[in-house]
């Protein structure tokens, strides 16, 4: 019997060899920093929810009202039967809190990557990628045709380079660059990259997932930090981290957004974002700009939280470990020098009801543990953390 299929098995068999196997642990119960993992209560240090919004309750009130009053699905790609007001404002929601003439909303972020890449660029272009980006952003830069170059991590000056060389043989240039970095929790040198995309007349796209909603003083992401708003920029994120729900996003110019409304293919041949998902991301953006707004009450503020819970973890860990990896976001990761012993650590802080994954290659070049921290945390859950850490690492 032919078995076009046999290799398969062989290899997932060799993925199983060298430690990369991976399968979906099953979560029940509400979104929060405590959640059910397999039938045991664990405190969350694994979630993307920085905010904690995945869980409150206005979002999934909002999400009620709109589900009832459109439905479950949009029913259609936006530019058929799939657009709503709700997305109308959703776009104008995002534009303002990032201050731009208008945006865009996908139904993921991955797709918001790779639809904006590909419209963006082609065959005769050249790209420019920070060797840590994430998935949609390099496979946003394959899909799109153009000559594909990774930098050094966040190292300017190799950006430098690769533009002195390549820029003039090619017709548009396109620079890529995560903001916080997913697994590593450090941030690029986005003025530095601005500076060269201008003086080698380049497109810069910054990826905000994990900055929208945690830095800036008004939370809107790294653009905001570094006091760049208003330069030209193609700002990306998702509606999935710390806005608790669903969808990804690009804000930019006025004629920018128009031209992916008609020529990103993930945008326009895709369903839109169901109406509940739509309407929970419009309300976080709400909850969002009222805390800026009400700086007064900053027991309520859940960014200054936030910021409190890893300030605190973060000075704990550098104060004991050699090897926390550099970090300006909730993404805090020890690093460990084999597979198997981030499986072991991240084995036994489930045993203390800590739930804190092991990040392995190939998803990242060394193993470590990933902890990230919600506003949500109480303090008492962050001194657990650290003290089965310390348990566990320093003990002989
Ligand atoms: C999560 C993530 C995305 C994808 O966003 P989704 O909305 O989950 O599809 C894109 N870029 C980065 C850096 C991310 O961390």
């Amino acid at each position: 019997m032919s078995d076009s299929y046999g290799w398969i098995d062989e290899a997932l068999s060799a993925i199983h060899r060298a430690n990369w196997y991976r399968s979906p642990k099953l979560i029940a119960g509400r979104a929060g920093a405590v959640v059910q993992l397999d039938g045991r209560s664990v405190i969350n240090f694994a979630s993307n929810d920085y905010l904690g919004l995945a869980g409150d309750e206005r979002l999934i009130q909002s999400a009620i009202a709109a589900t009832q009053e459109y439905g479950t699905g949009s029913t259609g790609s936006r530019l058929i039967t799939g657009h709503r007001q709700l997305h109308q404002d959703l776009e104008r929601a995002i534009a303002q809190f990032k201050q731009t003439e208008d945006a865009i909303v996908f139904s993921s972020g991955y797709l918001a990557n790779l639809g904006a890449i590909a419209a963006l660029v082609g065959k005769r272009d050249l790209i420019l990628s920070d060797q840590y980006n994430h998935s949609s952003l390099r496979n946003g830069a394959i899909l799109s045709g153009a000559t594909l170059r990774d930098y050094a991590h966040c190292n300017v000056e190799n950006v430098r380079e690769i533009l002195q060389q390549q820029r003039d043989r090619h017709r548009r240039c396109l620079i890529l660059t995560d903001s916080i970095f997913s697994m590593d929790g450090d941030l690029c040198p986005l003025p530095q990259l601005l500076d060269l995309a201008d003086e080698f007349d380049s497109m810069l796209l910054v990826d905000e997932a994990h900055a929208t909603g945690v830095l800036g003083a008004s939370g809107s992401g790294s653009v905001e930090h570094f006091g760049c708003t208003g330069r030209p920029i193609i700002q990306m994120g998702t509606l999935s981290k710390a806005l608790g729900s669903l969808g990804g996003y690009v804000a930019g110019s006025a004629s920018l957004i128009d031209f992916l409304r008609n020529r990103a293919a993930s945008w326009i041949y895709t369903t839109g974002l169901s109406p509940g998902d739509t309407a929970a991301a419009l309300t976080a953006i709400r909850i969002i700009t009222e805390d800026r707004d009400s700086q007064s009450d900053r027991s309520t503020n859940r960014r200054e939280t936030l910021w409190q819970n890893v300030n605190w973890l973060k000075q704990n860990l550098t104060d004991h470990f050699s090897t926390l990896l550099p970090s300006e976001s909730p993404i805090l990761c020890l690093q460990v020098d084999r597979p198997t012993t981030a499986l072991q650590i991240s084995s036994d802080l489930l045993q203390q009801g800590l739930f804190v994954p092991a990040i392995r290659p190939p998803t990242v070049p060394t193993s470590r543990l990933r902890i990230t921290v919600m506003a949500t945390h109480q303090s008492t859950q962050l001194e657990h953390l650290a003290a089965s850490l310390h348990r566990i690492f320093l003990s002989p």
